[in-house]
């Protein structure tokens, strides 16, 4: 598992995805998944030209289906992000909380779920967990641990190269019942089947009747508070032409076709207290430091961007929506949608995808088929 940061290499990766085996194999860990989403949170790539790429090849709607599902999925975190606190429970209290803490087993991956510990051990190593790994530990935590969904959320977001703060939230609420109508559990038997392990007697070795567990197993009793810290690089002094216009990256944007090949001031913005309320790991703001290198000429400013402005004179500042902006003025832009018609607030997944698909069809018809 590798994550390469060359704008054309991230491209030969969307140009290698094949979205039929995709829909046939994408729930096991060595199914034909795409790794695609840290391009994508971090504004690279998105979902829109993904979609693009892909009906460009000349496929059918309905034979793709499953796949441009799972975009359509990541669109809908996001127009909800728009709408709703993410920080609180959705739509219901989660049900049946004994903490606020994090197993310490989840944190040393030793919860003997092999699957997940192993799943755990990669993260760490490589930023990426498989989504089905990322529902079982997230079920394992909260639903049979019996945590609060929030800390453990800010635990994974912390060391994920995807770290999406809508997609994060709100899968993490999925699984524990507060964006969905019931908790999500898998026991051993389909952890087995969709990570290739062969792993009995453990405490997910029941029949679904009898999870989740009325008593949080021993090996997840003990449970740690973390602090989760980011550390930014050093503040740089940059040069800025106040004749051109400003444009701002940021965490959630690191797009090198933004505004292509018109002059302007290029500056990459880490904001202390942008980490401060969503921590990172030093590898993820690594990451995010090679993909800028995609943009010609950016700068990176760390600091606010009250301190930007009232450091420089800045002319025309373009910078991208995104609703974890903290205090920006001027020129603001659109993310790049799968449909920027469809926005707002839809109760469900299933809603959001009957509108969609409307103008999905619409999307189709424009290609040679
Ligand atoms: C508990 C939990 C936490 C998660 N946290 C994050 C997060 O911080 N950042 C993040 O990007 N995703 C998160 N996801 C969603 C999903 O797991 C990842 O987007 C996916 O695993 C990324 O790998 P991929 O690009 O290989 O996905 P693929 O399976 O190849 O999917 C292609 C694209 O579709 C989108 N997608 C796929 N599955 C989902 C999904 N379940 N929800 C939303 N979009 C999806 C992603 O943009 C992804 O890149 C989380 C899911 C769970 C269950």
């Amino acid at each position: 598992m590798n994550f390469p940061t060359k704008y054309s290499e991230i491209i030969a990766r969307i140009e290698s995805i094949d979205p039929i085996k995709y829909g046939e194999t994408r729930n096991y860990l060595e199914g034909a998944v795409t790794y695609l989403s840290p391009y994508i949170s971090r504004g690279v790539i998105s979902t829109k030209m993904v979609l693009d790429k892909i009906l460009a090849k000349g496929y059918q709607l309905e034979e793709i289906e499953s796949f441009v599902k799972e975009l359509a999925w990541r669109d809908y975190f996001q127009r909800l992000a728009q709408v709703r606190n993410l920080e609180q429970d959705i739509k219901f209290p989660q049900v049946d909380v004994a903490h606020h803490e994090i197993p310490l087993a989840v944190i040393n991956a030793q919860t003997g779920i092999q699957a997940v510990d192993d799943a755990i051990e990669q993260l760490y190593a490589h930023g990426y967990m498989h989504n089905h790994l990322r529902m079982y530990t997230a079920a394992l935590v909260t639903n049979i641990a019996k945590s609060h969904w929030l800390l453990p959320s800010k635990w994974m977001y912390y060391y994920l190269l995807d770290a999406d703060f809508a997609s994060n939230r709100c899968s993490w609420q999925w699984v524990c019942g507060a964006n969905s109508n019931k908790k999500y559990v898998a026991n051993q038997e389909n952890v087995n089947r969709f990570a290739g392990t062969q792993q009995h007697g453990t405490f997910l070795d029941k029949p679904y009747e009898y999870l989740p567990p009325t008593k949080i197993p021993q090996e997840l009793l003990e449970t740690v508070e973390i602090r989760l810290e980011t550390q930014l690089p050093d503040a740089e002094k940059i040069q800025i032409d106040a004749t051109l216009p400003t444009f701002l990256y940021n965490f959630y944007n690191v797009d090198p076709n933004w505004h292509f090949g018109e002059a302007g001031n290029r500056i990459l913005l880490l904001d202390p207290a942008f980490f401060k309320e969503h921590p990172v790991h030093t590898t993820v703001i690594q990451f995010v430091l090679e993909l800028a290198k995609n943009v010609s000429n950016i700068q990176l400013f760390v600091g606010s961007f009250q301190e930007l402005k009232e450091t420089y004179t800045l002319n025309s500042i373009y910078f991208k929506e995104h609703p974890l902006n903290i205090g920006y003025s001027g020129i603001e832009e659109s993310r790049d949608w799968i449909s920027p018609e469809i926005t707002g607030y839809f109760p469900s997944f299933f809603a959001y995808w009957k509108s969609l698909k409307k103008e999905l069809m619409k999307i189709y018809q424009t290609y040679d088929h």
